[in-house]
């Protein structure tokens, strides 16, 4: 008699298919896999698992203490790309300095970038503010409850969306988070990466969420991810879906889900400097607003070029980038870096300056500052290891 072909046949099926064989078969697997769990008795066991596990398990976190839409975005926004344990004391010094959409909208953007300051990905800080006006325009300083509205402001995406709508308006909208995206392609195997199957997960977490409680089924969806089916060892023996989850009956959690291949990032090496004036104050420059780091201030510097020392690349970028002279001296600090998409090492040095006024070409605004002032600015996480090697060495 024919058995019938299961998930595991799938990943072993895939190490030797051609690529144009794993497209067919993505599409086709992972759609026939929402549609088993779109049974309405196994959906309705898995919502119930779920729930009754939650309300035993719950984590007390700090946005779950009410249902302030603006109180939820923030941390909605702050908890993407960023573990809950580091966003709690950031989340907490957000809302007293800025405590509600309007006082953030009022706000000028340094302060908000200021005190965004160490979370990495600015653009969140930036779209924070600039939504938080677009709201005071369009929808008279009230969050919008309708999904479109939403999803009409910067920086919110249908996931982030899905998190406010339901957390703060108990509204019935998915969510398909990096955590929620590992727990269903855990439950139903999935054979390809979650990335090539993003249609049928959102189905799938659609399907699954339940329409009388969706406030508590995507929380405890998130718990579930960050806590029970972590990406190492899942504690698969102390999850509500175990009986229901088939990686894990047929023990392959550990290796789902399926990774693509990236290559290596990018390695730049930059050249900066710390430029000091008789007044024994330093130079720093504002990014322009657009692009990485935007609106960030740093201190000013540049690509070390093919064949160039680090004091020539020095020298040249400064010349370049503010239209004056400058002697290099010692190296103050060698940073490591890693961004999303590239990493960098900076090699610091101190300079001083020769002759010429400084002037914005490749930035939005330059200061003279000293030591004691330079809090008052924010910077991105590499430069503020340059801000303490200064204070060691002082
Ligand atoms: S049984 Fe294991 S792999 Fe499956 S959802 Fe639960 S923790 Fe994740």
């Amino acid at each position: 008699m024919g058995r019938h072909r299961t998930p595991a046949d799938s990943l072993a099926d895939l190490s030797v298919l051609t690529v144009r064989e794993r497209k067919q078969l993505s599409v086709k697997d992972a759609t026939s896999d929402v549609e088993q769990f779109a049974e309405p008795g196994r959906r309705e066991s898995l919502s119930q698992s779920l729930l009754t596990w939650y309300a035993d398990t719950r984590r007390d976190l700090p946005w779950r203490h009410g249902c302030d839409p603006y109180a939820i975005w923030v941390s909605e926004i702050m908890l993407q790309q960023t573990q809950v344990k580091t966003v709690i004391p950031y989340y907490h010094r957000w809302l007293e300095k800025f405590p509600t959409l309007e006082a953030l909208a009022s706000t000028d953007l340094q302060q908000v970038l200021k005190a965004w300051e160490g979370l990495g990905y600015y653009s969140r800080a930036r779209n924070l503010h600039q939504a938080a006006q677009e709201i005071r325009q369009r929808h008279g300083g009230i969050f919008p409850t309708q999904l479109n509205d939403v999803l009409a402001l910067p920086g919110i995406g249908r996931t982030t969306a899905g998190g406010i709508l339901s957390a703060a308006f108990n509204q019935p909208v998915a969510i398909l988070d990096g955590n929620v995206k590992r727990v269903l392609a855990r439950l139903v195997a999935l054979p390809v990466p979650p990335a090539k199957a993003t249609k049928q997960l959102w189905q799938l977490s659609e399907v699954l969420l339940n329409r009388e409680h969706p406030r508590e089924f995507n929380q405890a969806l998130m718990d579930l991810g960050a806590t029970v089916c972590t990406p190492k060892n899942p504690d698969c023996p102390n999850c509500p879906w175990s009986s229901h989850c088939q990686a894990y009956n047929l023990g392959i959690q550990s290796q789902l889900p399926m990774r693509e291949t990236s290559p290596p990032l990018p390695h730049k090496t930059i050249g900066v400097a710390v430029i000091w004036n008789e007044q024994s104050q330093i130079l720093i420059d504002r990014r322009r607003a657009e692009g990485l780091l935007g609106g960030l201030w740093e201190f000013p510097g540049g690509k070390i070029e093919c064949g160039e020392t680090v004091e020539e690349c020095i020298k040249r970028e400064i010349q370049e980038e503010l239209g004056i002279d400058i002697e290099v001296g010692e190296r103050l600090i060698t940073i490591d870096h890693a961004y999303s998409h590239f990493r960098v090492t900076l090699t610091v040095h101190h300079c001083r300056h020769l002759s010429g006024l400084p002037q914005p070409i490749e930035c939005d605004e330059i200061r003279w500052v000293t030591l004691d002032e330079i809090d008052q600015f924010p910077f991105p996480k590499a430069n503020s290891q340059i801000i303490a090697a200064l204070r060691e060495n002082s």
